[in-house]
This record gives structure tokens, C-alpha cells and sequence, in this order.
């Protein structure tokens, strides 16, 4: 039987879970430490949250309000089934409805979406905004599919989820494999099954509802935030202008992360994806990687037919341990791909190469020993959960624009991004030099998402 878990026996009651309970469940148990162990400062200093016993704060908190699963029945484009499995973890709703993305990899399980709902929870509260902590999705690869076998898939889905999802209960959006292609057939799908035209998920195309620079929002507010953590820590301006960086990934993250820097100064060398490391030392040419990650949807090496002296390292051509991603010297590199690809002997690599900051695009991408090696050495450091919470604060202003039947400009958006982010970056900040831990935005994170929340669970009661 588990001890009450707190954030002062969290490490051994974790452990004790872990033992218990499959492999899928270790990305969860990894965020679920660092988050509990962040909280130690707060726990020690701060009355309200050391009654944790008396509320079960944490153990409410660790354990989602529901998780669904189900069965996806699709027909492929030679009509034979195909069968997946769909989930969604609805966390927590303490601040608002549940808001998180859909992830569509082969990858997908239970495991991993506990881990990414989980976090979105505190990623959503460090917004400021009404929203609650939810992530879903399915182990479907839309990679190699017709547009039809797209459409069909996400119609099955659909099918299931909108018993449990709705404006004011659960809005999702996109994610890993989910982008405005997918929203906009799960939309469609959900207003066939109810005939309600409402601000149901986030993401959608603009001209149907969704918020102009929804697309843009992540990749720009890691950038903005980054921008921020660095004025306030070396007391510069200008402090991307003519930076070197190395981004991975080439998704909606990467690319409008190598985007933003572009329009600074800085020079993105890099970018990823499943198949290998592209390294362009004269700067990436984003309209090649535009039309040949998000209109042809091919593999990276395609870049270098065009760009010959480019160099393309396939991912069999490099040690387990490590990515050639992170082997190139830069000034600040940004992770934007998956959970776990910035390991221990990337981190040594970077310090070794003289990068100055490590800047959190994709949820959780640094091991927990990376991230520890990160937070020790001299390099500036911005979580992924404080970093990249630019994506669901403007689902929020979607959500906004919907219930009041408005578009808002793309500067106003992007305007009301900047201020999010830099406010977000702030307000973690404060909080980590307040609890006694100056400079470590991981804890200063942790602490301020977590307090919102507990306070809201306090004050509604079970
Ligand atoms: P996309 O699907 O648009 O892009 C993901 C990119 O990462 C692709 O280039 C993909 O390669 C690569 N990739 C994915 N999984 C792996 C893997 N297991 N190994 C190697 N490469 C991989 O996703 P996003 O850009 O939207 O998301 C990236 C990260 O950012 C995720 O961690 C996500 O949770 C996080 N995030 C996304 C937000 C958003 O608004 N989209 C908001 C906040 C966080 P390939 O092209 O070959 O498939």
C-alpha cells in the first residue's frame, strides 16, 4: 500500500509506484519527480501547501480525474479494417475545462499521455488562463496515409470522443502528428455526429474558426520567452541577435522556432526529424524545409539535393547515447522534437562546445540526468513547461475568439502572445528567487503552475 505522497518522500513512494506498475508509465513517473521534487522549497516554507495531508493536493493531482480508451475501427484505402487505440486523459479541471493536445504516433500509450497531460496541467495554470490539464490521441501513424485515410481515421476517432468532450468540458487540440489538416477533419466530424458549429478544439484553419498564428504560437513564444530568460539573466538586449542555434525537430515546433530566430538575427544551423540531422552552417533555408516538411511531407535528406554542401547524418549512422543534433557548436540549442532526446552525453557535448542556454520547445526533451547536468552547469536553462506554453495560451485566445463570435489581427494575437510569454517568463522567475532557488526556472516553474492549482483545489473542496 503507498505511503501519502509528498513532495518530502517523493522520491522512495515513486520508486515504490514503479515497481509496481509496467514500463509504459516511466515518462510519467519521470515528470511526476521532477515536478514533486521541485515543490520541496514551497512544502518547507509555505503553511497553506505543507496541510498537503489534510488535502491530498498531490494525490489528487498525480492521479488523472478520468483516462478513456478505446477502440478506432477505420477502413483503408483498400477497404480492409484497420484497428487502433484511442485515448484521452482528462487530468485535471480545477482552473477550467480540460485543454491539451492529440498526439498520432506508433509511439502513443497510456504512459506517455499521463506524462504529457500531467504537465499540461502546470503549463496551462503558468498561462494565467481558465484552462484545466488534459492530453490525448492514438498509436495511428498518419505518416504514409492518403488524405482520405487521414480523413477516415479521424472520423473514427471522433466518433468515440465526442461523448466526452465539448466548449465548456474539453477542448483538445494539436500535437505530435495532429496539425490543421487533422483538426479540421475531427471538426468536421464532431459537428456532423452533434450539428453544433462550436470552439469544440484548437487549431482549427483560420478560415473556419481557428486563430490567425495558432500555427506560429509555440515555435514564437519558445523564442520570446528565451529572449526574456536571457534579458533578465545577463542583463543585455538583443540577446538572440547574431546567436548561433541548433534546433531539432522539424515540425510545427522547429520550424517556427527556426522562423522567430530568423527574424532576430540569430542563424538556426539545424533541424531534425525520424529519419536523420540535417546541419546547414550557413543558415537553414526554411522555405525548402517548409515545402518539404509541411506540403511534401518527406525525409530531410531531401534538402541536401538542393543544398548540396549541407550535411544530412541518418539517425543509423549515430550512436545510441547520443545525437548528432547536439555534436554541432552553437550558442543556444533548442530541442523541439520528442520527450528524451537530449541525454546525458548530449548535455556534456553542449557544455563542452561552449553553448550558453538550453531552450525547451517539445514537452520534457531532456532526460532527467541531462536536465540535472543542465541545471548545474553554467548554462541558462528554460523549461519546456514554462517555454513552449505559448501554443496553448493562444488555444486560449481561440477559445476566446469563438465563444465571442470575433477574430482578432494577427498582430493583436501575436501581441497578446509576446506579453504571455514574457509575463510567464517573469512570474517563474520571481518565484524561484522568492523560495530560495535564484535562477532555476525548472523549480520557479514547478512552484508558481503548481500553486494556482492547489490553491483552486483547495478552494473547491473534493
Ligand atoms: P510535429 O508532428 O509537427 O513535428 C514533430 C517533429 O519531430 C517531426 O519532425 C518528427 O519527425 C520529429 N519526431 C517526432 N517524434 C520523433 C521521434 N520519436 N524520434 C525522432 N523524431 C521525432 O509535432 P510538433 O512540432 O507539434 O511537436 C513537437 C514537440 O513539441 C512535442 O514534444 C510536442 O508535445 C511539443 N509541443 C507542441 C505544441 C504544438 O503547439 N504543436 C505545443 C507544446 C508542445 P518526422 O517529420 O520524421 O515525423
Amino acid at each position: 500500500m503507498m505511503q501519502r505522497i509528498t513532495a518530502v518522500n517523493a522520491k522512495e513512494e515513486i520508486a515504490k509506484l514503479k515497481n509496481e506498475q509496467c514500463a509504459e508509465d516511466d515518462v510519467f513517473f519521470q515528470a511526476m519527480e521532477e515536478v514533486l521534487l521541485s515543490l520541496l522549497p514551497l512544502f518547507k516554507s509555505d503553511e497553506v501547501y505543507a496541510k498537503n495531508a489534510k488535502n491530498a493536493i498531490i494525490q489528487r493531482l498525480i492521479t488523472p480525474n478520468r483516462v478513456i480508451k478505446f477502440q478506432v475501427s477505420w477502413l483503408n484505402d483498400k477497404n480492409e479494417i484497420q484497428v487502433n487505440t484511442g485515448y484521452r486523459v482528462q487530468f485535471n479541471n480545477a482552473l477550467g475545462p480540460y485543454k491539451g493536445g492529440l498526439r498520432f504516433h506508433p509511439s502513443v500509450n497510456e504512459g506517455i499521455l499521463k506524462f504529457l497531460g500531467f504537465e499540461q496541467i502546470l503549463k496551462n495554470a503558468l498561462t494565467g488562463l481558465p484552462i484545466g490539464g488534459a492530453k490525448g490521441g492514438s498509436d495511428f501513424d498518419p505518416k504514409g496515409k492518403s488524405d482520405f485515410e487521414v480523413m477516415k481515421f479521424c472520423a473514427a476517432f471522433m466518433k468515440e470522443l465526442h461523448n466526452y468532450i465539448g466548449p465548456r468540458i474539453d477542448v483538445p487540440a494539436g500535437d505530435i502528428g495532429v496539425g490543421a489538416r487533422e483538426i479540421g477533419y475531427l471538426f468536421g466530424q464532431y459537428k456532423s455526429i452533434t450539428s453544433a458549429f462550436e470552439g469544440v478544439l484548437t487549431g482549427k484553419p483560420h478560415f473556419f474558426g481557428g486563430s490567425l498564428m495558432r500555427p506560429e504560437a509555440t515555435g514564437y513564444g519558445v523564442v520570446y520567452f528565451t529572449r526574456k530568460m536571457l534579458e533578465l539573466e545577463t542583463k543585455e538586449d538583443e540577446c538572440i541577435k547574431g546567436k548561433i542555434c541548433t534546433v531539432s525537430g522539424a515540425g510545427n515546433v522547429a520550424l517556427h522556432v527556426i522562423e522567430k530566430l530568423q527574424h532576430l538575427g540569430a542563424t538556426p544551423v539545424s533541424c531534425t526529424d525520424s529519419s536523420g540531422t540535417l546541419y546547414d552552417k550557413r543558415g537553414v533555408d526554411l522555405e525548402l524545409l517548409k515545402e518539404l516538411k509541411l506540403n511534401k511531407r518527406v525525409s530531410l535528406k531531401e534538402y541536401t539535393k538542393v543544398h548540396a554542401d549541407a550535411e544530412f547524418t541518418p539517425v543509423a549512422d549515430y550512436p545510441e547515447e547520443g545525437h548528432a543534433v547536439w555534436e554541432i557548436p552553437c550558442d543556444i540549442a533548442f530541442p523541439c522534437a520528442t520527450q528524451n532526446e537530449l541525454t546525458v552525453v548530449d548535455a556534456k557535448k553542449l557544455i563542452k562546445n561552449g553553448c550558453m542556454c538550453v531552450a525547451e520547445g517539445a514537452n520534457m526533451p531532456s532526460t532527467s540526468e541531462a536536465s540535472s547536468i543542465i541545471l548545474k552547469s553554467d548554462m541558462y536553462y528554460a523549461p519546456a513547461k514554462a517555454a513552449n506554453a505559448g501554443g496553448v495560451a493562444v488555444s486560449g485566445f481561440e477559445m476566446s475568439q469563438n465563444a465571442a463570435m470575433q477574430k482578432w489581427t494577427f498582430e493583436k494575437v501575436d501581441a497578446k502572445l509576446k506579453e504571455t510569454m514574457e509575463n510567464i517568463c517573469i512570474n517563474v522567475s520571481e518565484t524561484a528567487k522568492e523560495y530560495g532557488v535564484e535562477g532555476n526556472y525548472v523549480d520557479g516553474a514547478n512552484i508558481a503552475g503548481f500553486k494556482r492549482v492547489a490553491d483552486a483545489m483547495i478552494a473547491e473542496g473534493i
